[in-house]
């Protein structure tokens, strides 16, 4: 059965992914079966999407009661759940307004073309530079791919979009000397995910802020994964002491579902006048009742508390291996974001995890990320360790 499934798979699917030999069927709370029963604990969750857990009672119900009312319509008519989750949004952050779509790159991509033609507005047309960050991810279409930092990604597309500028996270100088008169924007992760979970130096992103304020330039945080309570609180520039004029939101947004938002301050935001941008299925009723139910559960439910609670005691655990182990490089991150940095290939790590029945996820080649369910308990995070102190 499972083999059936595997050899069909990679028969007729893209083989844009290099997947793991299961075939996961079932989940609830922080566990997932495959196909042949077998159980693992998901420090993955879908990549930092499923903060609430897999098959969360609340949300099933929200998302099988709205399938009975209303699935589509189109922007062109107004729906109460995308105008309660815009509003929630809103009160909730910075921004003045939201713009729905379907993915964190559909997000990012909102915000290129939002800066550019803030400028365009404004009689600056030749200000579209934008500046991002090296090792940055920020999506795969064509615009997206352009603002990522990481040469592989862009490999075989060229021609790539142009008016992309580069420099290294958390070197404040090299982005004070690269900003120019033609430069719109300013794009960074608040803390780098796929990059390799790196956190930014104390006062990094206030000054660039500053630099911003400045030179009148727009400052986008990508906060696809960030985002949603996964740093402990609801969004990572809320650690920072400062705020963006444009946010990108996506993952963790609808726990599965798939959506994006982004959001802006008003006078940003009015460069998006009725047919410069749209979406045909941005912020569905179904989408966005499941995100309001997925709010609501986050702020009734605690969740922050125990996502602090738990990253910091998932840290010192971390840390501790760190301490016992020479072939830990280094440990890093914000509430349930957290890296570890080996001294070696990090995959065949991943794949006795997988064996002992952890789910744990391996980027730029040695850096294990765990990105886990917000609702992980102690007891979980010790069983993981556990089996890491073995492995290293
Ligand atoms: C995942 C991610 C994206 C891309 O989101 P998709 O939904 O896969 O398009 C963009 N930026 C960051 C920071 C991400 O983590």
């Amino acid at each position: 059965m499972k083999n059936d499934i595997i050899n069909k798979a990679d028969k007729v699917i893209a083989a844009t992914y290099k997947r793991f030999p299961i075939v996961i069927t079932r989940g609830r709370g922080c566990t997932l079966w495959d196909i042949e029963g077998r159980e693992y604990t998901d420090f993955v969750a879908g990549i930092a999407v499923c903060s609430l857990g897999h098959a969360h009672p609340r949300i099933s119900k929200a998302i099988s009661t709205q399938a009975d009312i209303l699935l589509h319509v189109s922007n062109l008519y107004y729906t109460v759940p995308q105008t309660k989750l815009a509003s929630w949004l809103v009160e909730n952050s910075f921004a003045d307004r939201v713009f729905f779509c379907n993915s964190g790159a559909e997000a990012n991509e909102a915000a290129i073309k939002l800066a550019r033609r803030y400028f365009n507005e404004k009689g600056e047309k030749d200000r579209h530079k934008i500046i991002a960050m090296e090792k940055s991810f920020h999506g795969r279409t064509m615009a997206t791919l352009s603002a990522t930092g990481q040469d592989k990604i862009k490999q075989g597309y060229e021609p790539i979009l142009s008016g992309f500028d580069f420099v290294p996270f958390n070197d404040i100088e090299a982005l004070q000397n690269k900003i120019d008169p033609l430069t719109c924007a300013v794009l960074i992760e608040p803390i780098q995910g796929e990059g390799g979970v790196r956190c930014p130096d104390r006062d990094y992103l206030r000054s660039i802020r500053q630099i911003c304020d400045d030179t009148g330039t727009l400052l986008i945080c990508d906060e696809i994964q960030t985002g949603i309570g996964r740093t402990g609180k609801l969004f990572a520039y809320e650690h920072f002491g400062f705020e963006p004029d444009i946010m990108t939101l996506a993952k963790a947004l609808a726990n599965g579902l798939p959506i994006g938002a982004m959001l802006a301050r008003e006078h940003v935001v009015a460069a998006f006048g009725p047919g410069s941008h749209a979406s045909t299925f941005g912020g569905t009723p179904l989408v966005t009742s499941a995100s309001l139910e997925v709010l609501k559960i986050l702020t009734e439910e605690k969740v922050l508390d125990n996502c602090k609670k738990m990253g910091t005691y998932f840290k010192e655990r971390l840390l501790w291996l760190k301490k016992k182990h020479s072939s830990v490089q280094n440990v890093r991150g914000i509430g349930l974001i957290l890296g570890m940095e080996l001294k070696f290939e990090g995959d065949p790590i991943v794949k006795k995890c997988m064996e002992k029945g952890f789910l744990i996820n391996c980027i730029q080649g040695n850096i294990l990320r765990f990105v886990p369910p917000l609702i992980i308990g102690k007891d979980e995070i010790d069983r993981l360790v556990r089996c890491l102190d073995e492995f290293l």
